[in-house]
């Protein structure tokens, strides 16, 4: 395998441990591909975005492979996204120099303590409940098991938070003040059936963990900042309330749908059917470039 040119990136940082603030100070973006499929233009606009902001403020940028759920992560994917970074000339200066790299000291397997931690708050306040539905119980009618008081030891049970209809405000840089309604009568998972800590909460406290200051993010995420936002309330972190986020258009497909990985994934890697100066030109459009100041668009 020929070696990953950023190699020198990140060589005396690691990603274990208590809080990781070598850039203390700085902007720090963050680029979190998943490696449960091929990369889509997407994705990679996405990162582009998440780049150019942190570069233009002297800013650095995380590269965060959210790989906790070890059942989807394939090794051709994990690859794909180094050789598509590679590709695309982006560098970033804290995270994994490649495959082994990050198997051996940024996955998010090393770090599952830190979401453990996260998780045993939220216990210790009361905040969680146990669950034991099925998808299949789940399609037909809301979870009802907070009423059961299920024990939070039983195995193979789900952690749940219950929302009320709360309201979360917070400001993004393009859409200005924002007025989330957390669902009423719901409630949603903070710990897998498998032990593992579900999405929201394992990017919380990566976010926390590495000082990402800036997020930039697809508009089809804003419910999902909203509860990130409620659990950092809850966990009164006060950490993800001072961060600057950014959610952006999504981009669309030639039929207009949305380019996900069911509408984008050609099944092979982006590099293999998309020109890079032609994507690169596509998102400069979108981006912008063409009809404003680049100092403009990436204004904090
Ligand atoms: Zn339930």
């Amino acid at each position: 395998m020929e070696p990953y040119p950023f190699a020198a990136h990140g060589k005396n940082q690691k990603g274990i441990g208590k809080l990781f603030y070598p850039y203390f100070g700085f902007m720090i973006t963050r680029i979190a591909p998943t490696p449960s499929g091929f990369l889509h233009p997407g994705n990679i606009f996405n990162f582009l975005l998440n780049w150019h902001w942190a570069r233009q403020h002297g800013g650095k940028v995380l590269l965060r492979i959210d790989d906790a759920d070890v059942e989807r992560k394939r090794p051709e994917y994990v690859d794909d996204i180094f050789r598509v970074l590679e590709w695309l000339d982006m560098d970033w200066d804290i995270g994994p120099t490649g495959p082994d790299d990050l198997d051996q000291n940024w996955s998010q397997q090393h770090r599952r303590s830190l979401y453990d931690d996260s998780l045993l708050e939220l216990r210790n306040k009361s905040l969680v409940y146990a669950c034991s539905c099925t998808r299949t119980q789940l399609a037909s009618e809301p979870c009802h098991c907070q009423d059961k008081k299920l024990d939070l030891d039983t195995a193979g049970l789900a952690w749940r938070i219950p929302t009320r209809g709360e309201i979360i405000l917070f400001t993004d840089r393009v859409i200005g003040e924002v007025k989330h309604y957390l669902p009423l009568q719901h409630s949603f998972v903070v710990r897998r059936k498998d032990g593992i800590a579900a999405y929201h909460l394992a990017s919380l406290a990566d976010d926390r963990h590495f000082g990402v200051t800036h997020i930039a993010r697809g508009e089809d995420l804003l419910p999902s900042t909203a509860m990130q936002l409620h659990i950092d309330d809850l966990l009164d972190q006060q950490y993800l309330r001072r961060c600057g986020f950014w959610h952006h258009p999504l981009i669309l497909g030639d039929q207009g749908n949305k380019l996900s990985k069911s509408a984008g994934d050609m099944g092979r890697s982006i590099r293999t059917y998309i020109k890079k100066e032609q994507l690169l030109a596509s998102f400069e459009r979108w981006a912008g470039f063409d009809k404003k100041d680049r100092k403009e668009i990436f204004a904090l």
